[in-house]
C-alpha cells in the first residue's frame, strides 16, 4: 500500500457545487438559443464535466478527449499527446473545452490549437481550477471556477498516481507525498 496522504481540504463540496451552478448559469446565458458541444478532458475533468452539463440549460452534446498526463510525477513533462480523440467532427460546432485545472497551460494551449484547426464555429475554454502562478504559456480561459496557489491538489476528479479522484472535495496533497 502507498503511504501517500491527502492533506487539508482546500475547496469543500458546497463551495464546488455553488461554483459549478454559477458557471452553468453563465454558460447557459452565453449560449442562449444555441447548441453546445462540451468536450471534457479525461480523466481529470470527468466529474466536473458531469456536474457542469447538468447545470447547463441549452441543448448539450458531450464528448471526451484524453491526453497524456503526469503519471506519478507532479510536474509537467511539457509533452502533450492525444490518447483518445473526439468521436465526431467539430466543424461548424460551438465547442466548450472543459478541463480540471490549468497549471502550466501547456495542455490547454495544445488542445486549443488542435481543436481550432478543425474549424469549430466557436471554441471557449473552461477550467474548474486555475494556478495562474504556474503558467508557462498564455491561454485564454473563458470560464474559471477557482484560482488556487501553486500547490498540488487532488479530489473531485484530480488524482495522484490514479488515486483520490473520488473525493467529493478538493484537497492539498501532503508535503511528504509531493516529494516522492
Ligand atoms: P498543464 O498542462 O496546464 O500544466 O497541466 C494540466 C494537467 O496537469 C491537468 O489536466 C492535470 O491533469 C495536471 N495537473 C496540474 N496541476 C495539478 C494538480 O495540482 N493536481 C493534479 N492532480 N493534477 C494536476
Amino acid at each position: 500500500m502507498s503511504d501517500v496522504q491527502m492533506g487539508r481540504e482546500l475547496l469543500g463540496e458546497t463551495a464546488i457545487r455553488d461554483k459549478v451552478a454559477q458557471l452553468g448559469r453563465q454558460i447557459s446565458a452565453d449560449y442562449r438559443g444555441q447548441e453546445l458541444l462540451v468536450v471534457g478532458v479525461l480523466k481529470g475533468a470527468v466529474i466536473f464535466a458531469a456536474d457542469l452539463v447538468r447545470q447547463i440549460t441549452v441543448p448539450v452534446y458531450l464528448d471526451f478527449i484524453a491526453v497524456s498526463s503526469y503519471g506519478k510525477a507532479t510536474r509537467t513533462s511539457g509533452v502533450v499527446r492525444i490518447l483518445k480523440d473526439l468521436e465526431e467532427s467539430i466543424a461548424g460546432v460551438h465547442v466548450l473545452l472543459v478541463e480540471d485545472i490549468a497549471d502550466t497551460g501547456l495542455t490547454l494551449h495544445y488542445l486549443r490549437e488542435n481543436l481550432l484547426a478543425r474549424g469549430p464555429r466557436s471554441l471557449k475554454l473552461c477550467a474548474l481550477l486555475d494556478k495562474p502562478d504556474c503558467r508557462r504559456v498564455e491561454v485564454p480561459l473563458d470560464y474559471v471556477g477557482f484560482q488556487i496557489p501553486d500547490q498540488f491538489v487532488v479530489g473531485y476528479g484530480l488524482d495522484f498516481d490514479g488515486r483520490f479522484r473520488n473525493l467529493p472535495a478538493v484537497h492539498l496533497l501532503s508535503r511528504e507525498a509531493e516529494k516522492k
